[in-house]
């Protein structure tokens, strides 16, 4: 498979009061065609810093440093109109709350069929190769861009909203997003996904605000998405267990690094850094096999204070002198499974 996204040495840094503070440090990451990996960590470990950055969306006093390759194009260096074509486009994002990318003031269909539009735009304004892309014979040939705003919804604006199980698609489409109710706010959004066919999607804490069943429907429709349409996905979520239900490939962050990266199910079966196994201790079922549930003692440290040697170690129950002198570096223990530690 090929590589859709390619993080290299990837910084960022904020502007505060006093200074510059880096709530990422040195983060490298791929995501291959057709695959979801999941960046997992607490609040403030830097994994919505680097969605952002991903899609060139950090607000206005943070900078990203390090390449970030979509497809082959570097999105740091990328001006900021052109990256506005490549979302929307090439890549979409996510959001835990929807209303953060619908127009509250248009109708569902009329965003539906904006996707439909900003997608012939795509193919007409070849922005990325399609030699490797499976649009057989080209692009769609139903796609047309209509002058002036596009009104009914194409019928394939429909199809998606059936694809995503919302029930009544044609009463959902005449409504405005403040009609809907949250699961189907999200709903709408991965209809838009769907549409828009983009090669890379980066979620963002998509199913925190949704109950257990919509959850698992949305997560489900997500690898679909990525199934069918060979969508590389970074699926972004302070709960491992979510991820470990959707993503092939998981990355723990924490303090701004990247501090256990591996196969899923031998990051959440054979946790190797201290801090994965204290998340993993601290949720109620799942892979714990029954013990008992632990909580990581303290709290994530201020990344204007950002402790020396091993970031971890004021909460790392195995601490020694060298953890508070060194710094760690991701190292390959087992099959394309790495950690940063210096137990090993
Ligand atoms: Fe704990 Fe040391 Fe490993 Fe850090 S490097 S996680 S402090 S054992």
């Amino acid at each position: 498979m090929t590589d859709a996204l390619k993080v290299s040495g990837l910084w960022v840094d904020y502007r505060t009061k006093s200074a510059w503070a880096s709530a990422v440090r040195g983060v490298d990451l791929t995501v291959r065609e057709g695959e979801v990996v999941g960046v997992v960590g607490e609040s403030g470990s830097g994994k919505s810093s680097v969605a952002l950055a991903i899609m060139k969306l950090l607000p206005a006093n943070a900078k990203a440093r390090g390449r970030v390759e979509v497809l082959g194009k570097d999105m740091v260096g990328l001006p900021g109109k052109d990256a506005h074509r490549y979302r929307g486009s090439g890549m979409t994002m996510i959001f835990q709350e929807p209303m953060t990318s619908l127009n509250p003031v248009m109708r569902v269909s009329e965003q539906l069929s904006e996707a439909v539009v900003s997608r012939a735009e795509h193919y007409k304004l070849e922005m990325f190769r399609y030699d490797s892309v499976a649009v057989p014979g080209g692009p769609d040939p139903r796609l047309s861009i209509p002058q002036g705003r596009p009104a009914p919804p194409p019928k394939e604006a429909i199809e998606a909203l059936h694809q995503v199980r919302i029930g009544d698609p044609e009463r959902a489409a005449a409504k405005y997003p403040h009609e809907l109710s949250g699961g189907e706010r999200q709903r709408v959004m991965i209809a838009m996904s769907f549409l828009l066919r983009p090669r890379v999607l980066v979620a963002d804490e998509p199913t925190t605000a949704l109950d257990v069943t919509t959850q698992a429907q949305v997560l489900s429709l997500l690898l679909g998405l990525s199934r069918d349409e060979g969508t590389a996905i970074i699926f972004v979520s302070h709960d491992i267990l979510v991820v470990g239900q959707v993503a092939q490939r998981v990355a723990v962050m924490y303090a701004g690094e990247i501090v256990e990266l591996g196969p899923t199910e031998a990051v959440l079966k054979n946790p190797l850094h201290p801090y994965t196994r204290g998340l993993i201790a601290s949720i109620p079922s799942g892979f714990k096999g029954g013990k008992r549930i632990e909580q990581i003692p303290g709290a994530p440290p201020d990344i204007m204070r950002l402790p020396s040697g091993c970031k971890f170690n004021p909460r790392c129950k195995f601490a020694m002198d060298r953890c508070r002198a060194e710094e760690t570096a991701l190292k390959e223990l087992e099959d394309d499974h790495f950690v940063a530690c210096h137990l090993y």
